[in-house]
């Protein structure tokens, strides 16, 4: 997988405060951001996040080169609404001796791993014969969830937020985990206020919505807070 931040909305936390600010100011946008320095801008954009007035955070954009990633993730990415997509089509592009993601717990044994190498070999084969006989736009029904794909994803700060919530928790599937934990990983070093905190929401909200499905962390959390609360009355 490699997925990559090829752009991103100038100044990002500047414009989020200067959105913030103008709702309160006659001043126009330019003049305010004339007057914001970087620690007004901080402390800003973190009482914007904790208030949860969030549509300021709709004004800044991030776009994402994302490749060599499974159809079965970007299945997953694409039901987020509120971002845009390209993704390389299986119309136009022929997926010639195409490559495929093998999911850990089928690489991890030689037994599944050959079988599941053995499939995509026979789907490659079949794949090409096809071609011979059909446009490339029939023949990929037989194409596998396993094969890769490339995309460009755009997203909003406050979208991205959500995505994060949904993405980075246990209980997501773990190549759409790894993904989304690679995205913040990117946008947390150009917006660190703003991506500072994100993550599952038992990091940010201090709740799990899983059930009986949770994974346990919230308890973990918990059990650090009163710890840090202990030490703090102390
Ligand atoms: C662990 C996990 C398991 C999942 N399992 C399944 C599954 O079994 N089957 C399945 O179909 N999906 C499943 N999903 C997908 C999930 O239901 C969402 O479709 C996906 O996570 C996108 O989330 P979203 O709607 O919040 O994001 P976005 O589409 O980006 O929407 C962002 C927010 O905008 C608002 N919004 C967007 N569109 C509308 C609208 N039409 N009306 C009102 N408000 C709107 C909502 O507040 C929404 O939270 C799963 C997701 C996860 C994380």
């Amino acid at each position: 997988m490699n997925v990559e931040l090829i752009q991103y909305t100038p100044d990002p936390e500047k414009v989020i405060a200067a959105a913030a600010r103008l709702c309160y100011s006659p001043d126009p946008v330019p003049e305010l951001m004339e007057k914001l320095d970087e620690e007004k801008v901080a402390n800003l954009v973190q009482k914007l996040r904790a208030m949860g007035h969030l549509s300021t955070f709709e004004h800044i954009s991030f776009q994402f080169s994302i490749d060599g990633v499974s159809r079965a993730l970007s299945h997953q990415l694409v039901r987020h609404r509120i971002a845009s997509y390209s993704q390389r089509s299986q119309r136009y592009v022929k997926e010639e001796g195409f490559d495929f993601v093998t999911p850990p717990t089928i690489r991890r044994n030689p037994q599944t791993q050959e079988r599941f190498e053995n499939i995509m070999a026979t789907l490659q084969e079949e794949y090409q014969a096809l071609l011979a006989m059909v446009p490339a736009e029939d023949a990929r029904y037989i194409l596998p969830n396993a094969c890769t794909t490339s995309l460009m994803a755009t997203f909003n700060a406050r979208s991205l937020l959500n995505f994060f919530e949904h993405r980075t928790c246990m209980r997501a599937q773990w190549e759409i985990r790894i993904l989304a934990e690679k995205m913040l990983e990117l946008v947390r070093e150009v917006a660190p206020n703003v991506f500072g905190q994100a993550g599952p929401t038992c990091v940010t909200q201090g709740v799990c919505h899983e059930g009986a499905m949770s994974c346990g962390r919230i308890k973990a959390l918990k059990k650090e807070a009163e710890r840090m609360t202990l030490i703090y009355d102390r």
